[in-house]
């Protein structure tokens, strides 16, 4: 039996049970609420965790859980499923990124706090009543409204080469079979799932970017698609099912993922394009203001890959224009 506990349960048939997590009571007397979906493959096994849209406007993921959960439903395999489609409902209500309650990016805040606000609230039960009950998990990310990022999957920085939650968040991450795999060293920024969570219980994440404001148009069956079969992967990683039969992607590029800011706003333009290789200095976008005199140039700094960048033509001053992959090696002395 899941260890879950739901406030509300929707419905209960068979292996499967949808229901939410409530958090905090409103003036109505509605809740704040987290959807769940509890799916048990009745043989023994791991709990895999994946929750789509934390961020409330990025939402392949969600939908990747959605489905998979419905074919999931009546089959029997080793250990639970447990989809979150919109950890952030608030915010996946409205089609923003975060709440409009806060605004705090939920992102930046584990593992949260039962004393301050309602994204710090929403952190807190979620680790306490979610997160600390599962084997692994997958924090599904993407470009949201404003952002093209090439699909890519983030695992744990190695603290040592016996690092075991490291070790199995790489697994992850290879078995989940996109080109690029960003170890998430020297982030720039605290408060994230996958090292909160493995600070807290020592499990393994992994943070899977995929889908993107310019891509929804002609691609997001294809995103979804990317997030579903990554899942699978995953799962047959974990022997929840049998190996799924995909073709790895060749040639997968290790990458340490870099926000460049703009300093000025404007009209931003791409110049290295998404999957792009560029050596150090080559110029990756340039930004103009509304009379159409040039006000920044932005260039790189070491050898890399294009992985996103600002999607909308209009930027904000301090915004994340270029996200570019500094290409490194695989964690050193690894061992599988
Ligand atoms: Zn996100």
């Amino acid at each position: 039996m899941s260890k879950i506990q739901l406030d509300v349960i929707v419905n209960q048939r068979g292996n499967r049970t949808d229901g939410f997590i409530n958090y905090g009571q409103k003036a109505d007397l509605s809740f704040y609420q987290i959807p769940v979906i509890i799916v048990e493959g009745g043989k023994p096994g791991k709990t895999l965790l994946v929750d789509g849209a934390m961020h409330g406007d990025e939402t392949e993921g969600s939908e990747a859980i959605i489905r998979l959960a419905g074919e999931l439903e009546g089959k029997e395999f080793a250990g639970t499923f447990i989809g979150v489609p919109a950890l952030n409902m608030e915010a996946f209500t409205i089609v923003r990124r975060a709440t409009l309650t806060d605004e705090f990016n939920l992102n930046r805040v584990f593992p949260g706090r039962k004393d301050q606000y309602i994204t710090h609230y929403l952190a807190a039960h979620y680790m306490e009543r979610v997160v600390s009950h599962v084997d692994a998990v997958i924090n599904f990310h993407g470009g949201g409204d404003v952002l093209h990022l090439e699909p890519l999957c983030a695992f744990l920085p190695f603290d040592s080469p016996d690092d075991t939650a490291a070790k199995i968040s790489y697994e992850m991450a290879k078995a989940f079979n996109v080109k690029y795999l960003w170890s998430q060293q020297n982030l720039p920024f605290a408060g994230i799932t996958s090292l909160e969570y493995k600070k807290a219980f020592n499990i393994p994440t992994i943070i899977p970017e995929v889908g993107s404001q310019c891509s929804r148009l002609h691609n997001r069956q294809r995103d979804i698609e990317i997030c579903y079969n990554g899942i699978k992967n995953v799962m047959a990683y974990f022997g929840m099912i049998p190996p799924t039969g995909q073709a790895p992607v060749e040639n997968k590029d290790h990458i340490e993922l870099n926000y460049l800011h703009s300093r000025n706003g404007g009209l931003m333009t791409p110049i290295k394009k998404e999957g792009e290789y560029f050596e150090a200095g080559d110029l990756l976008c340039v930004i103009d203001d509304i009379f159409g005199n040039r006000v920044e140039e932005l260039y790189a700094p070491w050898k890399g890959v294009g992985i996103g960048f600002w999607s909308v033509p209009v930027i904000h001053p301090g915004d994340w224009c270029s996200l570019a992959g500094k290409l490194i090696d695989p964690p050193k002395d690894y061992k599988a």
